[in-house]
């Protein structure tokens, strides 16, 4: 490994950063307490900050050189609606929250990277340091670029990163092309006709009609969907009735869809929509059909996804690097960004938790997981990466 000493030396600062916020976690858009930290932050190591991009967002700019180039390098700040199980020191303050995802983490890498930054200034152009709220289902990322991140702050490309429990520590892994799916949710009412359990005839009934078409609806990934792409169409609930004996007036169908690309989003949807419409009409029922768009798949960009698995072998060694690993279903809403702008999103492992000896919970550490909790190790890991990112993406020609 050849992480930058600087960096080494004040890694404590930093890990006292990390478990301040981690200590004191806060839930989308409720970010207050840890945007003033960032500020103060970055305002004390000379870096100027913007406020209020996507309601808590902070924006850190380091200029050096005269170069128009630019880079973004984003950390998300927001923690679960989750109790902590954890019994050390820096255990959440804050009842039913928690950082378990480790957003706490890349809020410190990123801000010991801006550290070295704004003391080395061993670039020519523009840093950008995004500090996005939200990315727990509130599409913060969104949020920023609604409020003109991109049109106020130019920069070329953006670059994303999430600690990875299950790969080893200091690890890194990333692939080009989808990386994350696309999450979206549905929800589906059929109507009928109430009636007495003993006299179906009088009736329609809402339960048969949501049955089959929950049924038909698992064809679409079998029959319509393309056998070498992925998707998932689940399930997950199904609300109706009341009694033994009355046929209910209606019937709910909730659930899932995941897919790695827009075009299959957008094909699934519309199966969905046929079937339930078509066969509610085949039993004489109604359907009310909704179906939310949350988070697009997250696209890795080709050429900056090379640039940026050089830049992972240079600091961590070419064999702690998978550069083709397993895309995963889970959704990120950093996909906004690789939408609107060239980059790659990385995972940096987490380790298997040995970090969690001496005084740490009890249990795996996966993510989303009660016990979980972001491995200081990796800061000195992570921070040298982004500043060797910026560096070499802005590297000075003279
Ligand atoms: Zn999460
Ligand atoms: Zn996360």
């Amino acid at each position: 490994m050849k992480l930058i000493d600087p960096i080494l030396q004040f890694q404590s600062e930093i890990q006292e950063i990390r478990r301040d916020i981690h200590a004191h976690p806060e839930l989308c858009y409720e970010e207050h307490r840890t945007a003033e930290v960032v500020a103060n932050q970055l305002t004390q190591w000379g870096i100027p900050v913007v406020r209020g991009l996507g309601k808590t967002g902070v924006l850190g700019i380091i200029r050096n050189g005269d170069s128009p180039r630019a880079i973004g390098l984003r950390a998300d700040m927001d923690a679960l609606p989750m109790q902590e199980l954890n019994t050390f020191a820096h255990t959440s303050r804050h009842a039913g929250k928690m950082h378990a995802c480790g957003h706490d983490g890349h809020t410190a890498m990123l801000l010991g990277a801006a550290k070295y930054l704004a003391q080395h200034r061993d670039f020519d152009g523009t840093v950008y340091l995004i500090f996005q709220p939200a990315e727990e289902g509130g599409g913060g990322a969104r949020a920023m670029m609604q409020d003109g991140l991109f049109e106020q702050y130019p920069m070329e490309a953006v670059f994303g990163m999430h600690n990875w429990p299950g790969i080893a520590s200091g690890h890194f892994a990333v692939t080009p092309g989808p990386m994350m799916a696309s999450s979206n949710e549905f929800y589906v009412t059929v109507r009928g006709k109430g009636a007495h359990a003993a006299q179906p005839h009088k009736g329609i009934d809402p339960i048969m009609t949501a049955i089959q078409i929950a049924q038909s609806w698992q064809t679409i990934v079998s029959r319509n969907a393309s056998p070498l792409e992925s998707a998932v169409l689940s399930v997950t609930q199904i609300h109706s009735g009341s009694a033994t004996n009355v046929i209910p007036d209606e019937a709910t169908l909730i659930g899932t869809v995941r897919a790695f690309s827009t075009e299959m989003i957008d094909l699934i949807e519309r199966r969905m929509q046929t079937i339930a419409q078509h066969t509610a009409a085949a039993f004489d029922a109604e359907v009310e059909f909704s179906f939310k768009r949350n988070y697009p798949p997250l696209i890795n960009h080709a050429a900056e996804t090379a640039f940026a698995t050089e830049v992972m072998r240079a600091v961590v060694g070419a064999d702690k690097v998978d550069a083709h690993t397993e895309p995963t279903m889970g959704a990120e809403d950093f996909a906004f960004m690789l939408q609107a702008k060239p980059g790659c999103y990385v995972f940096l492992g987490n380790g298997e938790g040995s970090h969690r000896d001496a005084g740490h919970g009890l249990g795996p550490c996966n993510l989303h997981n009660p016990s979980y909790d972001f491995n200081d190790e990796l800061l000195p890991v992570g921070a040298t990466y982004w500043v060797r990112l910026a560096e070499n993406y802005l590297k000075k020609t003279a």
